[in-house]
């Protein structure tokens, strides 16, 4: 008789899309090892926001319903988003979206991703079937033909029939596997803060293209709006360098006072931008979610919500597989999240990829395209009907409350 390993899964990555992750799996049954570098931060100061947020859509919105951790993030403070507004700084294009023209309530919430984390992290502690390691850092890993094993770094050996690598953009796991990535850096960063406008941001997500790259004001609770304005290191760099009534200035001038005056600003912090996407999902015994297989330019706010559909696809694809009693860490089972995943990112990759070299460009035909393509989809009702649609993101696997 074989020994059966003491867990279904190992999730390395107790961020957005491994925690999420590790409690639908534990809700399912599946007995899982949710690994961590870090604790889960669950308190902070009343005063200010995160400066990381995230616009999530209406699929990622059922997700979180669906485990229940919908209402722990609405008690603590997320903001709806009922209109978008997207203009060109190289030419007169607009374009704006109203939730109202497609008959619901909200285009998605933008919530900060302590939030988020908090939200699912307090389910998490109700989950028998999900056992937390952290703060602990993997150091060792096999994948052999039957199971695989990590060895953490204060010595515990986990032994599982799969691991997940949902540990970011510079994943470990993905490191030690040997699966390359292929993609490309911008010469970008996003500067990312918070701010009080004089105006109210009347709940409406602003993107400002600049040759630079886009800034965006993202609606919060009492009139704030989350920044992430994505622009040259050496911009960047001098931007979180000014002092605040010199940036203020600059931030007013680049969004052209929509708002008006710029008056309380948080902590400013800088992330660096790339795209890229690995060149496998999966190995034998292995899947890798996220970020942890594909990053994603912000500009139109789609990473953690393309995690969260990869993470409702491997549950489906392993639930099937458990119910038909087939391995749930063959590559015969894996292939399917693989190949269902890889084709729904790949064109959203090149879709961002391509909107943000069509609004960088100086040249001046594809300037003037770009502006009437604005125009002109904005004055084409069931056009913008479908982007919205297809913004909201429906086609998320069902996930079982
Ligand atoms: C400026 C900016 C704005 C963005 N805005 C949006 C937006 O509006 N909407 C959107 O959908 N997406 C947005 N994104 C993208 C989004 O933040 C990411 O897609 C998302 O964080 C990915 O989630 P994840 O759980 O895969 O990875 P992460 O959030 O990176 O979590 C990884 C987890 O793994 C852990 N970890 C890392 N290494 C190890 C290790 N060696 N051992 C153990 N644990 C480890 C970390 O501690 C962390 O908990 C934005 C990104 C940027 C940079």
């Amino acid at each position: 008789m074989t020994n059966q390993p003491e867990y279904d899964v190992i999730v390395v990555g107790a961020g957005m899309v491994g925690a999420a992750l590790a409690l639908a799996l534990g809700r399912e049954g599946f007995k899982v090892a949710l690994v961590d570098a870090h604790a889960p931060q669950l308190e902070w100061p009343q005063d200010g926001y995160d400066i990381r947020v995230s616009a999530i859509t209406r699929a990622s919105q059922h997700v979180f319903e669906s485990l229940g951790a919908w209402p722990i993030m609405q008690a603590e403070r997320i903001s709806p988003y009922r209109d978008m507004h997207v203009w060109d700084a190289g030419g007169d294009g607009v374009i704006h979206f109203d939730s109202a023209d497609i008959g619901e309530p909200d285009l998605g919430h933008i919530i900060e991703n302590r939030v988020i984390v908090k939200g699912l992290h307090t389910c998490l502690a109700e989950e028998a079937n999900v056992t937390p390691f952290w703060p602990v850092r993997p150091q060792a890993m096999t994948l052999s033909e039957t199971e695989t094993s990590l060895v953490l770094a204060d010595g515990t050996k986990l032994q599982a029939r799969l691991l997940v690598g949902a540990d970011g953009a510079r994943s470990w796991i993905r490191q030690q596997a040997g699966i390359s990535v292929k993609g490309w850096d911008y010469d970008q960063v996003a500067l990312v803060t918070w701010v009080k406008p004089e105006q109210f941001h009347q709940e409406t997500a602003w993107q400002r293209f600049l040759a630079t790259g886009p800034l965006a004001f993202l609606p919060l609770t009492e009139g704030y709006c989350s920044i992430v304005w994505s622009t040259a290191p050496e911009h960047a760099a001098q931007l979180k360098a000014m002092d605040e009534d010199r940036f203020a200035q600059e931030l007013q001038a680049a969004f052209e006072n929509k708002l008006g005056r710029i008056d309380a600003i948080g902590p400013r912090a800088m992330f660096p931008l790339r795209t890229f996407e690995t060149q496998h999902y999966i190995l034998p015994r292995l899947a890798l979610v996220g970020d942890a297989a594909h990053t994603i330019h912000p500009l139109a706010g789609q990473g953690v919500n393309l995690g969260l559909a990869d993470m409702a696809s491997l549950l489906q694809v392993l639930t099937a597989a458990q119910q038909q009693r087939r391995d749930i860490g063959s590559e015969t089972t894996l292939r399917r999240y693989e190949r269902w995943r890889r084709a729904d990112n790949r064109s959203m990759l090149l879709a961002m990829d391509g909107f943000k070299r069509l609004f960088s460009t100086d040249q001046a035909t594809l300037r003037w395209m770009r502006n009437l393509g604005l125009k002109l989809t904005d004055n084409v009702l069931p056009l913008k009907r479908f982007i919205m649609q297809q913004a909201l993101g429906k086609d998320v696997p069902h996930i079982h409350s």
